[in-house]
């Protein structure tokens, strides 16, 4: 399965996310294993951002892609604090050395602060033409922000932002307006974060389907052709578990029994953030 990017290419619709990696020496080599056996199973998008771990989690990446980088869709992102023209391009720069590669393949504004859309576009254009970023995106924006973002010059290939069955604020009008323009939506803790997968209403859908209960949450992310989802699995198990949702496709009685445990939003809501 795959999502369809503004540039025209493809993007798996499951990737890998690393919030949270790198952060304890006992579960390195795990975290490592976790995302090779990941681009072994196909889920060759991996997500990740100078603020994790204040750069760890793109130095274990670095590590887990050494000898295979160019199976590899790589995302990161620029802490708003940096994301100025000059700041975005020295981030980068300083992405690339600790992923140790040459290129990102799309580099998103992690979220908006201080410095205006256009000044960080100007740093995405430097860096699209020097050849150290591919594509890039933002995260984090709502509506009125997207809005405002295409008016300016250039392509946004995603907006990376909270969306899973506890979180589904986005659907009353983000997400149609992200169906309308093209422009893919990367879903971040599409498990949130663990939470939603001691629900029994996810484990009585699961059981119809001997699946998991995180396939479920998955799957239900991915029933839309425009999203695409970035669970973070810090071990082998997770990561197999995870990559079966690709398999499952949920039913009008599942989706019913969902949206009656989850309710769809009523009207507007703020764009949630984790
Ligand atoms: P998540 O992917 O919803 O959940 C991760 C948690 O779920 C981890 O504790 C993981 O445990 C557990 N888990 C994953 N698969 C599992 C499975 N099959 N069975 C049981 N437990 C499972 O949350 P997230 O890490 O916040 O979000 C995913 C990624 O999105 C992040 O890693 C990051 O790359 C990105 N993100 C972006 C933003 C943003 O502002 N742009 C914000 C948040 C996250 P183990 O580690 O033990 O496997």
């Amino acid at each position: 399965m795959t999502v369809l990017l503004p540039s025209g290419e493809t993007i798996p619709s499951l990737g890998m996310g690393t919030w949270m990696m790198a952060e304890d020496d006992a579960r390195r080599a795990g975290e490592v294993a976790a995302l090779r056996a990941g681009l072994d199973l196909g889920l060759t998008l991996i997500d990740t951002a100078e603020m994790y771990g204040d750069g760890a989690a793109e130095s274990l990446v670095g590590e887990a892609i050494a000898e295979r980088r160019d199976e590899v869709f790589l995302v990161s992102k620029v802490l708003p604090g940096n994301a100025s023209t000059a700041g975005t391009v020295r981030a980068c720069e300083a992405s690339l050395r600790r992923l140790g590669t040459d290129r990102v393949d799309l580099y998103l504004l992690h979220w908006r602060g201080r410095f205006p859309l256009a000044e960080t576009l100007d740093g995405f254009a430097a860096l699209v033409e020097a050849g150290k970023i591919r594509h890039w995106g933002v995260s984090n924006l709502d509506l009125a922000g997207m809005r405002e973002l295409t008016a300016l010059p250039g392509f946004c290939q995603t907006n990376q932002i909270l969306y899973n069955l506890t979180r589904r604020g986005p659907e009353h009008d983000l997400l149609p307006w992200h169906a309308e323009t093209g422009i893919p939506v990367m879903a971040y803790s599409p498990v949130e974060q663990g939470r939603l997968l001691g629900s029994p209403v996810l484990a009585s859908v699961a059981r119809r389907h001997d699946a998991t209960a995180a396939q479920v949450a998955l799957a239900w992310v991915l029933r839309l052709p425009h999203v695409n989802a970035i669970p973070k699995a810090g071990t082998v198990e997770h990561v197999r578990d995870n990559a079966r949702a690709l398999d499952l496709t949920l039913t009008d009685e599942d989706l019913a029994e969902l949206d009656r445990a989850f309710p769809p939003p009523s009207g507007p809501e703020p764009l949630a953030m984790l």
